[in-house]
């Protein structure tokens, strides 16, 4: 209940208008957020390459509404790629197609995606695409498909909520592409995902394994103790070198933990949010964590 009225919260403009002002939440948000600025976000990317932690960066903003707004987001990654492969060249950027237009133009929206891929071949920074809300799912896989030809390193979350997801990896069989296994973060009608939290689980711990047999470098995006565990143990249990696999993690979320894979031997990326336009995210990070809303709510309406 208290879930599902933070993702609708995390749509709704108004809110984001009254909250996004507010700085009694900007401890908060820190927590989450890397900073406003592409500096800060080099500042975090630094200190966590430090502890060997990999990262992809991730310019906050989706949903744009118009042209214009995706082609300087395009513009603006541009700009974090060129910073990142001086200084950190094992780093990704996460990009979210509706950010780059694909709600208003789908053929705009893929030639920004190819000119960040074909930006990220010159640089040796590597594109991640983001899985967003079913109502642009199946066009962000056609477009991370229409790229893999030319760009097959590039990744694309993968829901593991969506029940349309064993179909769209079957539908993959062609081409074995990295993927990023996420639980899934939206508001789903029942119908499109499963709900149930443990089912959720069981379903992400399936495909986990069926992942590590069958497709190359996959990612895991979790903080869940009984999958990172169950990865591991498939790992090893298949010969999987903890090299040829990696652990995914938010910004903020779970810090020891991701500290001590790294120190275990394992790759880890943390996927670093910065710019302005954090409302949204932090309202799915709430969502994944009611516990965290007395928090927010006390930031919102102050002591
Ligand atoms: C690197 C990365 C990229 C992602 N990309 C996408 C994407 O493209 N599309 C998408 O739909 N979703 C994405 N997600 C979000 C994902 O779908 C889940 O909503 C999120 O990861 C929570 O699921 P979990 O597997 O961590 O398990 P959970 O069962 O939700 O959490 C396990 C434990 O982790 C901790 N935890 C989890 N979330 C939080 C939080 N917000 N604050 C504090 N502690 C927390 C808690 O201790 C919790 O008990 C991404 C997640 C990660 C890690």
């Amino acid at each position: 209940m208290i879930k599902k009225a933070l993702l609708l919260a995390a749509d709704s403009k108004r809110l984001e208008r009254i909250i996004g002002r507010s700085r009694l939440t900007k401890p908060l948000v820190s927590r989450y957020v890397a900073g406003t600025t592409l500096d800060e976000a080099v500042a975090a990317t630094r200190e966590l390459n430090a502890k060997g932690i990999d990262v992809s960066l991730d310019l906050l903003g989706e949903t744009v509404s118009d042209l214009r707004e995706s082609a300087d987001a395009t513009a603006a990654y541009v700009d974090t790629m060129h910073a990142l492969a001086t200084g950190s060249p094992d780093s990704t950027v996460s990009v979210k197609l509706s950010q780059l237009g694909i709600g208003l133009d789908p053929v705009v929206c893929v030639g920004h995606l190819k000119q960040l891929l074909d930006v990220g071949a010159e640089s040796g920074i590597s594109v991640e695409v983001d899985m967003e809300h079913s109502s642009v799912g199946p066009q962000t896989l056609e477009a991370f498909r229409s790229q893999l030809p030319s760009h097959p390193n590039t990744r694309v979350a993968i829901q593991a909520a969506m029940r349309r997801t064993p179909e769209d990896l079957c539908s993959f069989s062609d081409v074995k592409p990295r993927i990023r296994l996420v639980k899934g973060a939206f508001l789903e009608t029942i119908d499109k995902a499963i709900v149930d939290p443990a089912e959720v689980t069981a379903q992400y711990q399936h495909l986990a394994g069926w992942a590590l047999q069958n497709l190359p470098d996959p990612a895991f995006g979790t903080h869940d103790d009984s999958c990172v565990e169950l990865v591991k143990a498939t790992a090893a249990r298949l010969g999987i070198s903890k090299r040829d696999f990696e652990f995914q993690m938010l910004y903020g979320v779970r810090r020891e933990l991701q500290e001590q894979l790294a120190a275990d031997g394992y790759r880890v990326r943390v996927y670093v949010p910065f710019g302005s336009r954090w409302y949204p995210y932090l309202m799915r990070r709430m969502a994944e964590r009611p516990a965290n809303l007395m928090l927010f709510l006390r930031s919102v309406v102050g002591d």
